[in-house]
């Protein structure tokens, strides 16, 4: 069983590593796009954490700052009070103001027992009394000798001061206090901003914050952040357990990706570093990227697909070759072996048929028009037919001429051949609609498909042998392969293994000749036989040379059984030399396929030789209808028989077509008239004059005229009226036997005229 190699070359052969190309092509640009955005988000976490690091450095050195500053101011404010101390008196504003330029202090105050300001180096509020609770009234009440405060807001100016106290002895005491505004300014920034701004060297594009371990923003880069409060369940769940957190964030409509790292310093934690880092750029930057790997797996899988493309066009350009017929474009023989070998498996239950459709009249227009002409009426044929397929309806090239229609679920016989004639006419009509002069026509052998279908070989050959049956009857436009037919086809195999036997095997016997007499009609002498082959098989009893002529011719067998009569040929003129009879001459009949055969004269002159024959004893006799077709070639080949002394009778003459013009340059001695024309005479009146001009006017070519078939003493006489020359037929004698023939030879000598009873 053939494989259906066609099917397999579908598109979907094609499709699926396509399909798992373009997937994976798409999971892995996926993945490159990922890796690649990973790895800038990784960029910004690092970055965020460098960030982080650094500001916690820069903390840690404001811390250290601020300390250093505030003990050096309580250096200077111990080194003041102690300084004013000393004076032991009581001092007035202008005094304290000189003091506090000498001491380069911003301002002195000096009190009563009770807190009241008595004397300052501004020389303002005299007389104030701190209030309770104030620090001055707390340093009043302390009891303590000396004091220092932490940088304050100075409750009436509103400016930072850091203070100091000290206590005389008599109760009374002194306020020292250097403006801190600068100072504070000065670490405040040192803490937040400005930090954050050296920082941020992005210009905008990142915004650095500091929140507090209250996840409040206390100080940003950006003002629109300040205050705000992280509230993100997520990121407050992770911030609380001081771990690293980064989510994105859109800020105005940009988006950021957000990293906090918190801050320790000396090992406390102060807060979190936050870093934003707009994704705008980064995305800038992440497309481009993106964009260029992209590109590349875009190249590569443009080429696998390419690639694959231009692979699957080939393969199927080659199956296109394979299986397609390149000028009507109908799938071909191969293609419809593998679709009926399917067929033939499949759907049982259906009806199927297979039927062959031979164009007649190709040939004609080959040779007139030429193969551009009938490729042409081909193509039209196949494109006209594609038209019409369906489901159950299918064309296919097979041949030259021969198409095949392959139909499937019809009810019965004459519904097929219903519908054959409807797509038969309609080509017919697509073909005379393009006005197409050449007489084309077409013949159909049916074969129908039942379950004992065994092979598409054995279908198609089926087919042929309906084919040809409706090609033995010029008229018939169909033919349905029957059982006839295929018994016939095996009696012809039967027939051809006889044949095979007869002449290569060890079966000689089985063929022999009769011969049959030609009489002088004038003398009544035999002058010559003609050998005619006979066949007597074991297995099939006597077969008609009509039949095994046929099959041998058919089979190609002709050739070697054509040598094998004319050696039987032979050896019954040795007989005739031996019986005395040196002047009969023996006529063979030869086939067409024989004559054309280049190596024909050569090797029959061999076999006569064999023999020791003369070769005027020979007669060959060609059939007339088939002469035509190769009418030159044959005509050169009868013209050498001839100059070898052999004589050439043209036989079954009236049944062809040759006309007496032609006859006058056909190298020929004798015309055989045929038995139909004779058979004309039976009724005795002499109707046939046809007869008697044909007689004329071949004598008048110098031609011979020999009648066969003659039956009856009439025929024979109108004959002798009609000066015909030599006669053949049952009134005279059956074709006989070597022996028989001889003995008639016997009988009649060479003068006498003898009659056999019939
Ligand atoms: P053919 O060459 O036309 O042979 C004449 C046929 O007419 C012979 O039939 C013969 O028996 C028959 N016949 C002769 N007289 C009469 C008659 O009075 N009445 C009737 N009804 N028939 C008569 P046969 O022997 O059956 O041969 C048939 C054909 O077979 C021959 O036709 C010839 O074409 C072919 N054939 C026979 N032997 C050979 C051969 O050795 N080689 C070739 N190539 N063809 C042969
Ligand atoms: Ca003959
Ligand atoms: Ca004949």
């Amino acid at each position: 069983m053939r494989k259906r190699r066609y099917k397999e070359i579908s598109v979907s052969t094609f499709l699926v590593p396509f399909l798992a190309i373009t997937l994976s092509f798409v999971v892995l640009s996926s993945l490159t796009v990922q890796a690649i955005r990973n790895y800038f988000e990784q960029h910004v976490v690092q970055d965020a954490r460098g960030l982080a690091l650094s500001y916690k450095s820069n903390l840690q050195k404001a811390v250290e700052a601020k300390e250093m500053t505030n003990s050096l101011l309580e250096d200077k404010l111990l080194m003041a009070g102690r300084t004013v101390l000393s004076t032991g008196r009581v001092m007035d504003n202008l005094e304290l103001e000189s003091f506090a330029r000498m001491l380069d202090v911003d301002v002195i105050y000096y009190y009563d027992q009770t807190g009241t300001l008595l004397s300052a180096s501004d020389s303002k509020n005299i007389g104030w009394k701190a209030p309770e609770g104030h620090p001055v009234d707390r340093f009043n009440r302390s009891g303590l000798e000396k004091h220092v405060e932490k940088i304050r807001k100075n409750t009436i100016t509103h400016l930072y001061y850091k203070f100091s106290y000290f206590r005389r002895t008599d109760g009374t005491f002194v306020q020292v206090g250097i403006l801190a505004d600068k100072v504070v300014a000065f670490l405040t920034s040192f803490e937040t901003e400005r930090i954050l701004l050296e920082l941020d060297t992005l210009n905008g594009k990142r915004i650095v914050s500091f929140l507090g371990d209250d996840l409040h923003v206390s100080s940003s880069t950006d003002n629109t952040q300040v205050g705000l409060r992280i509230t993100d369940p997520e990121a407050v769940k992770a911030l609380k357990a001081g771990d690293e957190y980064h989510s994105y964030q859109k800020i105005r409509g940009e988006s950021y990706l957000q990293v906090f790292v918190p801050v320790y310093v000396d090992g406390l934690k102060l807060g979190f570093l936050s870093v934003m880092e707009s994704m705008t750029k980064n995305s800038e930057v992440v497309g481009g990227v993106t964009t260029m790997s992209l590109a590349a797996m875009v190249v590569v899988y443009l080429s696998v697909v390419f690639s694959m493309l231009s692979s699957f066009r080939k393969t199927r350009s080659l199956v296109q070759t394979a299986y397609f017929d390149s000028v009507s474009g109908l799938p071909n023989q191969a293609y419809l072996l593998e679709f009926l070998e399917e067929k033939i498996l499949h759907g049982r239950n259906r009806k199927k048929a297979v039927v062959m459709v031979t164009v007649t009249g190709m040939k004609v227009i080959n040779l007139t028009y030429g193969l551009e002409e009938a490729d042409r009426i081909i193509r039209n044929i196949g494109a006209h037919l594609k038209l019409q397929e369906k489901e159950n309806l299918r064309f296919f090239r097979f041949s030259a001429s021969q198409f095949i229609v392959y139909l499937e679920g019809y009810r019965d016989k004459d519904e097929l051949l219903s519908q054959l004639f409807e797509i038969q006419l309609r080509g017919l009509g697509y073909l005379q609609d393009k006005s197409w002069e050449h007489e084309l026509s077409f013949q159909m052998g049916i074969v129908e498909l039942t379950g004992h279908s065994s092979s598409a070989d054995h279908l198609l050959k089926d087919a042929l042998l309906a084919l040809d049956q409706a090609k033995r009857n010029h008229d018939q436009l169909y033919a349905f392969f029957d059982e006839a037919m295929e018994k016939q086809l095996e009696r012809e195999n039967q027939v051809e293994k006889e044949i095979r036997n007869a002449l290569f095997g060890h079966k000689l016997a089985q063929l022999h000749l009769h011969y049959q007499p030609q009489v002088e009609l004038s003398t009544g002498r035999i002058i010559a036989f003609e050998a005619l082959a006979r066949m007597e098989s074991e297995k099939l009893g006597a077969i008609s040379p009509q039949e095994f002529i046929a099959i041998a011719e058919k089979k190609g067998l002709i050739i070697d059984l054509g040598y094998a009569v004319t050696a039987l040929a032979c050896r019954f003129i040795q007989s005739l030399d031996d019986a005395g009879y040196g002047e009969v001459r023996v006529g063979i009949n030869v086939s067409v396929m024989q004559l054309l055969r280049d190596d024909f004269l050569g090797k029959t002159l061999e076999v006569i030789k064999d023999y020791g024959v003369e070769c005027w004893r020979l007669k060959l006799e060609i059939t007339e209808s088939i002469l035509m077709e190769n009418y030159a070639r044959i005509n050169e080949k009868l013209a050498q028989i001839r100059q070898l002394g052999m004589q050439v009778e043209l036989d079954d003459f009236g049944t062809g077509y040759s006309s007496f013009a032609r006859l006058e340059e056909l190298a020929i001695d004798a015309l055989k008239i045929d038995k139909s024309f004779i058979d004309r005479i039976a009724d005795g009146r002499k109707s046939s004059l046809i007869l008697a001009d044909l007689i004329s006017m071949a004598h008048k070519q110098g031609l011979v005229v020999v009648a066969e078939g003659v039956e009856t003493p009439l025929q024979e006489e109108y004959l002798r009226e009609n000066c015909c020359d030599y006669l053949q037929g049952y009134v005279y004698s059956r074709p006989l036997p070597e022996a028989e023939a001889l003995a008639l030879l016997d009988k009649t000598g060479l003068k006498e005229k003898w009659k056999m009873d019939a």
